[in-house]
């Protein structure tokens, strides 16, 4: 008989949640490697040899798996939650890509599974409802500046965010350090949602404002979800409802406004946008940052030091005409930046 090679997600731990086709390919598999937790989740059949390994041997285990499935066994590679999400399903195409070239004939599949992210959001409600992202936090395979990065044009993109590996014995000042950046980026008390074990008996979730949050409040069996600047509580007598809205009725992007970052855009209803660039004087940015719907937005606009001064008229924000309006910020004689109708 011909091998083939399945790679598969075993959900976030409860077997409720494991997919049909992933328990049927696993009871006519011959062989399933795997981490040594994941390998031990798999139901016991009489024809089925286990590979366990550690951790952090993930190519091997791949190149491994390559050569039993090329020997003719039905091979399932098995990860937690989804395969494709910081787990094996990259390693065995990274072994394919960079091996022996047969390795590219076997016959191969990835089964998706429920990620981590996905069961904690419905565990508390539906904070990742709008735009998000993932980020590994784990500095093993990235430089610690690409994730601190990344983090910031997260914030700054306003997506609600999920982070995996948060935390481990091998880096237990690594939380610490996001957990700050995020501070620092976001500046406000957004749900920081922890959530330990989830879909296990021992499921743990946690609500806490950004502003409290602290590095011993994950460890590496927590998956940490972040809101956007949307996100909202409903609170009610159990656990609060965590949500973001799936429409954004104000603003597109929530602007984080300082020296050095070149543009933030805010969008207005029926489509209406007002994008500040430069220096901004920080009182006309947070200015602009807190006014809600155009009709505010236009009285505030109207009270703003530089538009008295300006040589247009404020009201062509949202009239027909570009307004474009520049002036001396107030600290320091920075020269300020432009702000004008960009729809
Ligand atoms: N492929 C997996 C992720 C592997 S990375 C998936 O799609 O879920 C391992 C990280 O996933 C952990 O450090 C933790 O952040 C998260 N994780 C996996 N299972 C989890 C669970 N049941 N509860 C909370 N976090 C979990």
């Amino acid at each position: 008989m011909s091998g083939w090679l399945v790679i598969a997600g075993l959900g976030p731990g409860d077997d409720a949640l494991i997919t049909p086709e992933v328990s049927a390919v696993l009871a006519e598999a011959t062989d399933v490697v795997g981490y040594i937790p994941y390998v031990d989740q798999v139901a016991h059949h009489p024809n089925l040899t286990r590979h366990s390994s550690d951790n952090r041997v993930e190519l091997d285990r791949a190149r491994h798996a390559l050569f039993m499935a090329t020997a003719g066994h039905r091979v399932v590679v098995v990860s937690s939650g989804d395969p494709g999400v910081f787990a094996m399903a990259a390693a065995v195409f990274e072994a394919i890509e960079t091996g022996d070239s047969s390795w590219r004939d076997l016959n191969i599949r990835v089964l998706p599974g429920v990620t981590a992210m996905l069961a904690a959001s419905a565990a508390c409600g539906a904070p990742l409802g709008h735009d998000f992202c993932a980020i590994n936090l784990s500095d093993n395979l990235k430089p610690w500046r690409v994730i601190e990065k990344r983090l910031r044009l997260a914030v700054g993109a306003d997506f609600a965010m999920a982070f995996y590996n948060p935390s481990s014995k091998s880096r237990p000042d690594g939380f610490g350090r996001a957990l700050q950046t995020l501070k620092d980026a976001c500046n406000d008390a957004r749900p920081m949602i922890f959530a330990r074990n989830v879909s296990r008996p021992d499921q743990m979730i946690n609500v806490v404002p950004l502003t409290d949050a602290t590095p011993e409040m994950a460890d590496m069996r927590t998956v940490v979800l972040l809101g956007s600047s949307q996100t909202r509580l409903i609170q009610r007598s159990g656990a609060p409802l965590v949500y973001t809205p799936r429409s954004v009725s104000a603003w597109a992007i929530h602007p984080r406004i300082s020296s050095g970052v070149p543009a933030s855009v805010r969008v207005g209803t029926q489509g209406r946008a007002i994008m500040t660039t430069g220096r901004p004087n920080t009182r006309a940015a947070s200015i602009l940052a807190r006014a809600p719907v155009p009709p505010e937005f236009l009285d505030t606009i109207k009270s703003m030091l530089w538009s008295r001064n300006s040589a247009r008229s404020a009201s062509g924000v949202n009239g027909p005409r570009e307004m474009i309006t520049s002036w001396l910020g107030n600290g320091g004689g920075v020269r300020g930046g432009s702000t004008r109708r960009i729809t």
